[in-house]
């Protein structure tokens, strides 16, 4: 292998991790075997160039390469963390809100990310919806008139060919309720090269088609993701991000709003970050709720509106999302409240 290819193909088994000198020295061969057979690996080329420390801290490596304490199971920690199979009437589809769906024609992504909530689905075999299926999947959003959109989601929908993505939107564009197409991806960022002229064009259609873009820490940016997203909102489709909450990658005041700042001015609201779920073999990305609470009291006042996201915690079990905070407003037995401010000081507003 001449150092060039190694530079264009993405990293997908052990041996290419420790090649391109992502590996600790001395690291437990056998244990990072185990890791790598229980969950898929993979790191895009654009990605392999973000990173810029030591694999130890650096924010991408750290997302990407895999790390022995995966195999630390804590007793809290669910193969299902938010209950998607509670909802899923049929393969492809979950179903937990009555006015959206999630879709997902692949479980196959760019990259592995090593705290990925789906990571028991996502990646082994990197199976994607057979026609069959897909037909019983679009009949079962047909049938329903309450859907109002369609969510995307995987797995990353945007690493379908070109011409399947075209087809699926066709079909899901037609149905006459379904007013909002959203795209849940990574690839923009991760895989800007696959952001082409003819996957654009496979998202035209006569219906509003939003993506919401999945990064988490500044360093993940780099030229050629901001030329894909550009091109993406220069084609109308409106952006949102969704970043979670990790550990060493992104848990400070002053990363996320080096993140949130960055996408603002890439014309990119930020929409939601996510509080790490209860996934297997991941407790070592874990903040606590008051960690992340305190983060996001930091960036109020600080920090422009537009450039906040909501704080969000998907309910173990299925039960759904929820702000998760912080509080700014506590009843008093009067009927009326007590606000905080963003400097902390405490203000009495009427019942
Ligand atoms: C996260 C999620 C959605 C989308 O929720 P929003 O709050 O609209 O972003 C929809 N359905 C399911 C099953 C989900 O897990
Ligand atoms: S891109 Fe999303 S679905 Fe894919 S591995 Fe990462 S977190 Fe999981």
């Amino acid at each position: 292998m001449n150092a060039d290819s190694s530079n264009n193909r993405t990293l997908r088994r052990l041996d290419d991790f420790a090649e391109a000198g992502l590996l600790p020295p001395g690291a437990d061969a056998a244990k990072l075997g185990e890791v790598a057979r229980q969950f898929s690996l993979a790191l895009s080329p654009e990605l392999a160039k973000r990173i810029g420390g030591s694999p130890c801290s650096d924010p991408v490596a750290l997302q990407f390469v895999p790390d022995v304490r995966e195999l630390t199971v804590d007793f809290r920690e669910l193969a299902d963390p938010i209950g998607d199979d509670f909802h899923s009437p049929l393969k492809g589809i979950v179903h937990r809100y009555p006015d959206r769906v999630l879709l997902k024609p692949t479980h196959s992504c760019a990259v592995y990310c090593r705290f990925c909530f789906r990571r028991e689905k996502v990646g082994p075999g990197e199976e994607t919806l057979r026609d069959p299926e897909l037909d019983a999947a679009i009949a079962y959003i047909e049938a329903r008139p309450a859907i109002w959109e369609v969510i995307l989601t995987g797995g990353d929908p945007l690493v379908l060919p070109p011409p399947r993505l075209a087809a699926m939107i066709r079909r899901l564009a037609a149905i006459p309720h379904v007013e909002v197409i959203r795209i849940h991806s990574r690839v923009p960022v991760v895989t800007p090269e696959r952001i082409t002229p003819e996957l654009l064009q496979a998202l035209r259609c006569h219906k509003a088609v939003w993506c919401v873009v999945h990064v988490n820490a500044v360093a993940e940016i780099g030229p050629a993701a901001v030329s894909s997203l550009a091109a993406m909102v220069d084609a109308g489709i409106p952006l949102l991000s969704q970043s979670v909450l990790l550990k060493g990658v992104n848990d400070s005041a002053a990363a996320l709003e080096a993140l949130f700042r960055r996408l603002c001015g890439l014309r990119i609201k930020p929409y939601y970050l996510h509080h790490p779920d209860l996934v297997r073999g991941t407790s070592h990305f874990r903040v606590s709720l008051e960690q992340g609470q305190e983060i996001m009291r930091q960036l109020r006042g600080d920090l422009s509106g537009i450039a906040q996201p909501t704080y969000i915690l998907d309910i173990p079990g299925g039960a759904g999302k929820v702000p998760c905070g912080p509080a700014y407003l506590r009843p008093l037995a009067d009927g009326s409240w007590e606000v905080e401010d963003p400097s902390g000081k405490t203000h009495h507003y009427p019942g």
